[in-house]
C-alpha cells in the first residue's frame, strides 16, 4: 500500500520499538517515569524552553496551552485554516470558555498584521479580553517567513498578549529552512510539538514553554484525561524519532518535490502548491471520485474530499513516488 492521505499514517520502525520494548518506565502521574522525564528535558532543550510536557496529542497539547494562557472569557487570535480553530471539535470554547477570534489567511498562510491589529480589542467589557495570538507553522505544509513571525509577536507582546505556536510539523519547517528548532521556537510563549506525524512515533506530541506554563499545563492535562501511567513506552518512540528521524525529513521533501514536478508534466491535474512534505493539487470535481477509485485499485490512497492534497512521508520511497506518477499518467491517458 502507497498510502498518500497523511504523514499520521506512518508506522513506528523495528528500531522504534526496540527503543520501546527497552524503555525503563514508572508512573510519570507521579513523576517516576525515567524516559518521559528524559524526553521532557531533551524536547526542552531542543526547543530552547525551560520545560515540555509529554501529550498524547497535538490536539491535546494545543488544548491545554490554550487553558493555561487564557481565562474564561478570553479570546485568542488564530487563523480560520489554523488547526486550533478548525479541527480541534472547538475545544477551547468548549471546555474552556475561550472564545476562538478567527482571522482569514493571506495567500502564503499568514495572518496579515493589519488583520491581527484591528482584531485585538480594546479594554472594554462590551468585549473579550484578547489574550493569545496563535500561530502555525508549517501551515497548509508552508513555512512561515521567519520576519513576518518576528513581527506578528511582536506586534502580539506589544499589545500585551501571550504567543503559541502550533508546530504540529515544526520539524519540517527547521529542516525545510535549515534553521535550528530553537530559533523556530524563540518568538513564541509556548509551541506544540507533534512526533506522530512526518517522524513517525506511533503517538505522542508535547508542549514547550517556562517552567510556570508547563506547570499549569500539567493541570490541565490531568483534567483532560491525559495523564499517562508508564508512558515511557511512548517517549521512548518520540525520542527515538527527536534522535534519529529529524534528519530523514528532507527526504520526504525531495520526493515531494519529485511529486510535483512529476504532476506538473500531466495534463488535467494541476499543482496548487508543493511545499515541504506536501503537493497541494487542483482536480475537476468529475476527476475526483474516479481518480480516487483508480488509484485505491492500484495500493494507492489518497485523501481528495477533505484536502486536495498528496502528504509525503517516511513510509514511501522513490519507488513508490513514481508507481504513483504512473497510476496517474495511465488515468489520464484513459479519462
Ligand atoms: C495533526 C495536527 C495537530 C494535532 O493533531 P493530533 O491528531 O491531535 O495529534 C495539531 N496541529 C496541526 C497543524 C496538525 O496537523
Amino acid at each position: 500500500m502507497i498510502d498518500l492521505r497523511s504523514d499520521t499514517v506512518t508506522r513506528p520502525s523495528a528500531a522504534m520499538r526496540d527503543a520501546m520494548h527497552a524503555a525503563p518506565v514508572g508512573d510519570d502521574v507521579w513523576g517516576d517515569d525515567p524516559s518521559v522525564a528524559r524526553f521532557e528535558a531533551a524536547v526542552a532543550e531542543r526547543a530552547g524552553k525551560a520545560a515540555a510536557l509529554l501529550f498524547p496529542s497535538g490536539t491535546q497539547s494545543n488544548l491545554a496551552a490554550l487553558l493555561a494562557h487564557c481565562q474564561r472569557g478570553d479570546e485568542y487570535l488564530a487563523g480560520q485554516q489554523a488547526h486550533t480553530y478548525k479541527y480541534e471539535g472547538g475545544g477551547a470554547a468548549v471546555l474552556g470558555g475561550i472564545q476562538p477570534q478567527p482571522l482569514e489567511h493571506a495567500e502564503d498562510g499568514s495572518l496579515p498584521l493589519e488583520r491581527i491589529r484591528a482584531a485585538i480589542k480594546p479594554d472594554d467589557f462590551h468585549f473579550a479580553r484578547t489574550r493569545l495570538l496563535a500561530l502555525e507553522n508549517t501551515i497548509g505544509g508552508r513555512v512561515l517567513d521567519p520576519d513576518y513571525v518576528a513581527a506578528a509577536t511582536a506586534l502580539a507582546r506589544e499589545h500585551g498578549l501571550a504567543t503559541h505556536l502550533d508546530g504540529a510539523r515544526l520539524f519540517n519547517a527547521a529542516v525545510a529552512s535549515d534553521t535550528s528548532l530553537d530559533e523556530l521556537c524563540a518568538p513564541f510563549d509556548s509551541v506544540s510539538l507533534c512526533f506522530s506525524k512526518g517522524l513517525g512515533a506511533p503517538v505522542g506530541s508535547a508542549l514547550a514553554g517556562s517552567r510556570e506554563l508547563i506547570d499549569s499545563a500539567r493541570r490541565w492535562r490531568k483534567v483532560l484525561g491525559g495523564g499517562m501511567r508508564q508512558s515511557g513506552i511512548i517517549a521512548a518512540a518520540c525520542h527515538h524519532a527527536l534522535d534519529h528521524h529529524v534528519a530523514d525529513l528532507a527526504g520526504d521533501h525531495r520526493r515531494a518535490a519529485r511529486l510535483a514536478e512529476g504532476i506538473r508534466a500531466l495534463p488535467d491535474l494541476e499543482v496548487a502548491y508543493q511545499a515541504t512534505n506536501m503537493v497541494f493539487l487542483r482536480i475537476p470535481e468529475p476527476h475526483v471520485a474516479p481518480l480516487r477509485a483508480w488509484l485505491a485499485a492500484r495500493g494507492i490512497l489518497v485523501e481528495l474530499l477533505y484536502a486536495t492534497r498528496l502528504v509525503v512521508h517516511r513510509d514511501l520511497d522513490d519507488d513508490a513516488i513514481e508507481r504513483v506518477l504512473e497510476a496517474l499518467g495511465e488515468y489520464f491517458t484513459r479519462h
